[in-house]
């Protein structure tokens, strides 16, 4: 890859997270490499230096997780904790939130979830109903509401929930961002099966009544929106990040065996058959790289509006790119494929995740089909 699309120093990067994976590989501990990952100041790469982050931003972030996945082991909280939450509070917090959270979100030390999907709402985030009404004293906050499918609860010192509140003056429900720690009376987590191999777990909450105090509320209850926004970018750019990281994971897995397995003349790997569909992964792989690096560069020079479009569109790309790698990898291993012992069969349910969260694929081609054709608004 040319300095031009990449520095330097990001290449640098990309090697040193490439041998931190390495080490680590399919097997790895999260708990230990979190700590370890944020020793080297790899989790807070992209938070402000004023609060022990790396001055980075989502260029940096976004290769440290596609490297760890591409390793074998992506750390799932790392789209949520530094990239959203992180994001949102460096941008709109108030001081005390920035030295209360920052410096241990960088760190390591402190893990913060996002809460926003909720079972009656799913993909149509207008329609949450989790709201925050004023204490009777009006000093502080009382949330009640439902969430779902909310990763890392149990791991998390706090969750990031989306609400709603009343307008004083129009009785509408504007959107807005409370920090509600783990262990608030009231806010109840219950895990979901998953079929998902993956130690992060996904939970439904319930805000029976959570009371919290006044600076719990991010920022300004009057910025809510652009406040999500802030945090929605990071997470689209991310959520390519992880799943390119997997797509090159299983991609490096099948070449490996195409290029040692022989039941003919050739390597497997020699029949087109075989060889092709790798080949389509890797470029797909490639493209789907090239519209997250630019979604980061647009997000890191500040233009929220053009990083929209690009991190849908690289959330997308890099989500096909990924089930489509995985499919041919675990094709390409024939019966190994599906063996515990190769371990590619269980990256089949993994690699959909991305298709479907954090924002699904047709939701993608509804906001493309409107925003960027001017077609219809359908949904
Ligand atoms: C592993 C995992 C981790 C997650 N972690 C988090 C988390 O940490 N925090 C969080 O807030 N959420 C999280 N989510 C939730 C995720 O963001 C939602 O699952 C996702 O937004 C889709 O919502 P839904 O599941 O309710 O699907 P629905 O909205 O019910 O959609 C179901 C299907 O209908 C399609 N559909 C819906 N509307 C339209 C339309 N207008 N046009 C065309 N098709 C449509 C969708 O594309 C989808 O295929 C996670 C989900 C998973 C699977």
């Amino acid at each position: 890859m040319s300095g031009v699309i990449e520095s330097q120093e990001n290449k640098d990067l990309r090697a040193a997270v490439a041998a931190l994976g390495a080490r680590h590989g399919r097997g790895f501990d999260r708990a230990a490499l979190w700590s370890e990952a944020a020793k080297l100041g790899y989790l807070g790469v992209n938070l402000p230096e004023a609060y022990g982050g790396g001055g980075g931003g989502m260029a940096e972030l976004s290769i440290v997780l596609e490297e760890l996945g591409s390793a074998g082991c992506p750390l799932l909280m790392m789209v949520v904790s530094p990239a959203i939450c992180g994001t949102v509070i460096a941008r709109f917090g108030t001081e005390e939130q920035k030295r209360t959270w920052l410096p241990g979100l960088a760190d390591g030390t402190l893990t913060m979830a996002f809460g926003i999907t909720e079972p009656d709402a799913g993909s149509n985030s207008h329609r949450i109903t989790t709201t925050a009404r004023r204490d009777a004293d009006g000093g502080g906050w009382i949330l009640r509401g439902r969430k779902v499918f909310i990763s890392g609860v149990d791991i998390a010192d706090a969750t990031l929930i989306v609400g709603r509140t009343e307008d004083a003056r129009t009785g509408s429900l504007k959107p807005c961002l409370f920090i509600v720690p783990r262990d608030t009376p009231g806010f109840q987590r219950s895990r979901i099966d998953m079929e998902l191999q993956a130690e992060e777990k996904q939970f439904e909450l319930v805000l029976d009544d959570v009371r919290l105090p006044a600076e719990s509320l991010v920022g300004d209850e009057d910025a809510g929106l652009l406040q999500l926004f802030a945090g929605l970018n990071p997470e689209r750019i991310m959520t390519a990040a992880f799943a390119i990281g997997m797509g090159r994971y299983a991609l490096a897995k099948a070449v490996d065996y195409a290029t040692t397995r022989q039941v003919w003349k050739l390597p497997i790997g020699g029949h087109q058959a075989i060889a092709h569909p790798l080949a389509q992964a890797h470029i797909e792989l490639e493209l789907a790289r090239l519209m997250m690096q630019k979604a980061a560069a647009l997000y890191d020079a500040g233009d929220d509006v053009g990083a929209g479009e690009a991190a849908n569109m690289a959330k997308y790309a890099a989500a096909e790119a990924c089930v489509k790698a995985v499919d041919q990898a675990v094709h390409t291993l024939g019966g190994n494929g599906l063996t515990r012992e190769y371990g590619l069969a269980s990256l089949i349910t993994a690699a959909r995740v991305a298709r479907i969260a954090p924002v699904s694929r047709e939701m993608i081609l509804n906001y493309v089909s409107h925003q960027s054709l001017g077609l219809p608004k359908s949904y």
